[in-house]
């Protein structure tokens, strides 16, 4: 497959302190692909992706969003985090809001819809993750689950470009984790662009085009699942995998 690069880091440093988070970094993402991050903990799997939608800065090299490096303040950046959206493992909904307004208010602000219109596109939305029925609700009347889900539906409102999940699934009770993943199937099936850091062995082997493996800050591995999950070549990889599998 000919890539046509959406995300493109290219020599991507950055320390904390001392500590040097992301090394050398270089990870093309293209349009409609789906890469699955893995990875040990600490080995700077949140940190890349908060780069991607600029949440973090870097130090050196560059990253670049269709084409054009990321904006680094102003409308552009507020631009940047709708079109490349982000779903955390806390589902960081607003308590205070309905799941309606959850979905919709920011359309009118970021995208400057208007109100009716953002509530026919968030009811749109919450019916294709199975929640049309809960829009009236408060997030703390709904189950982790069908939050995570709310959380999906409002970054899907804002037409992103491409969609980032850090551990959506890590927060939620066993029964619940694979209602949001067979909603992030159906989202890779029909061609979004997603970065998804997961322990999930087994969306990444169904859903993912590449699974990049990190370690101490580095791309270690960046192959296909069946390559990956059948040979991995590095010994930290092998280590890995026998600790999760
Ligand atoms: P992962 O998501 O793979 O578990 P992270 O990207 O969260 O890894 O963290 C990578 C390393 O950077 C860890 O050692 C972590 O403690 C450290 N780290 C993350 N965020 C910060 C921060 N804001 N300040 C200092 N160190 C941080
Ligand atoms: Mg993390």
């Amino acid at each position: 497959m000919a890539v046509d690069p959406l995300i493109e880091l290219r020599d991507v440093n950055k320390h904390y302190g001392a500590l040097h988070v992301l090394q050398d970094i270089n990870l093309t993402v293209g349009r409609g692909e789906v890469v699955v991050i893995i990875g040990p903990s600490g080995s700077g799997k949140s940190t890349l992706c908060r780069t991607i939608n600029r949440l973090e800065t870097i130090e050196s090299g560059t990253i670049l969003l269709d084409g054009k490096p990321l904006p680094d303040e102003g409308k552009e950046l507020a631009a940047l985090r709708a079109d490349v959206g982000m779903v955390f493992q806390a589902f960081n909904l607003f308590a205070h809001k309905t799941v309606l307004d959850n979905v919709s208010l920011a359309q009118v602000k970021v995208r400057k819809r208007k109100k009716d219109e953002a509530d026919e596109r968030a009811r749109e939305l919450l019916d294709r993750v199975g929640l049309a029925d809960q829009a009236p609700k408060y997030p703390a009347q709904l189950s982790g689950g069908q939050q995570q889900r709310v959380a999906i539906a409002r970054a899907l409102a804002m037409n992103p470009k491409a969609l980032l999940f850090d551990e959506p699934t890590s927060a939620l009770d066993p029964e619940m984790i694979n209602e949001v993943l067979e909603v992030m199937r159906q989202l890779a099936a029909d061609g979004m662009t997603m970065v998804v850091v997961t322990h999930e062995m087994g969306f990444a082997r169904s859903a993912a085009n590449r699974v990049v493996f990190m370690a101490d800050g580095r791309i270690v591995e960046d192959r296909t699942p069946e390559e990956f999950f059948t040979a991995p070549e590095s010994e930290r990889a092998r280590d890995f995998l026998s600790k999760i599998l």
